[in-house]
């Protein structure tokens, strides 16, 4: 069964995600560690997190996505930054141990002028420094839209930085439909190429959760601009192929559309549905 859902808000708790999530017609979802500008965590709450796992077991949510506050920056120049952003995945990883179905998601970072070799590896070296053989957690690399001076606009950039990683089995990558349409990938004309181009850069094995979204911005315009779906440049078929192709079928796909409950609830059944003409053939 298709895993679709999207970003929740988790100010009350896992167990009301869980309900949220299956009130819409979501089987799984995405939510922020914490405050997405980076603040201090809240206390984990592990009788919520127990009630929800119940749920979710009941309920058959499976896999959902941690996100990492998007501010951090583990390959700043500034060695504060850096630090503050080591403290943060290290101190989210920790917590994740509670929640082994999660994965957990970061933007790798901008290189602010050092260049994207320099980027490419302090974010290495941030994760080789926070990565422990017995964490349950696959941390997962976004695809970025290669704004400003963004890390992660292209695949080569991903493969890059995990080559330089030691403990590569509890890595994978997340791709963002509107981030890599925007870097340059047509995944609406090309879909079948771009994800054959990933599996020879990075492997397919890799690709472990799917965002979903439109883009409010033409082809390659680096801009990272979420749409609607169905009211960008992307559209809705190009989104439903990529929702519906074979080789995605086991990864969940969470939508960060700019929307509120009722309007996930409808992309999440616009999704659900094959095209039009698959309908249409399989009466
Ligand atoms: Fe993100
Ligand atoms: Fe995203
Ligand atoms: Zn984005």
């Amino acid at each position: 069964m298709l895993k679709i859902g999207c970003h929740l808000s988790s100010a009350k708790g896992f167990l009301h995600m869980g309900q949220e999530a299956l009130s819409i017609g979501a089987n799984t979802f995405q939510f922020f560690t914490r405050n997405p500008r980076g603040s201090k965590a809240k206390e984990l709450d592990l009788q919520d997190v127990e009630a929800y796992r119940a749920l979710a077991r009941e309920k058959g949510i499976r896999t959902i996505v941690a996100h990492a506050p998007y501010t951090l920056n583990a390959c700043s120049a500034d060695e504060h930054v850096r630090e503050f952003a080591r403290q943060t995945l290290r101190d989210d990883l920790q917590r994740l141990e509670y929640l082994p179905e999660a994965l957990y998601n970061f933007h790798p970072g901008s290189h602010v002028g050092q260049g994207t070799e320099r980027g490419i590896e302090l974010i290495a070296e941030q994760l080789n420094q926070i990565l422990t053989p017995t964490l349950h957690t696959t941390v997962l690399l976004e695809t970025m839209a290669g704004k400003g001076s963004e890390v992660g606009g292209c695949f080569e950039e991903l493969a890059a930085i995990i080559e330089r990683v030691e403990l590569k089995e509890k890595l994978g990558v997340c791709l963002d439909t509107c981030h890599v349409y925007d870097a340059g990938y047509d995944i609406v004309n090309h879909l079948d190429d771009v994800l054959a181009e990933f599996d020879c850069t990075i492997g397919l094995e890799r690709l472990r959760a799917v965002h979903v979204n439109d883009s409010k911005n033409p082809f390659g315009s680096h801009k990272d601009r979420h749409e609607k779906i169905g009211k960008g440049f992307l559209g809705l078929e190009a989104l439903r192929r990529v929702v519906h192709h074979p080789l995605l079928s086991e990864l969940p796909f969470c939508l960060e559309t700019p929307n509120e409950l009722p309007g996930y609830a409808e992309e999440i059944a616009l999704l659900r549905e094959e095209s039009a003409i698959g309908q249409a053939g399989s009466l």
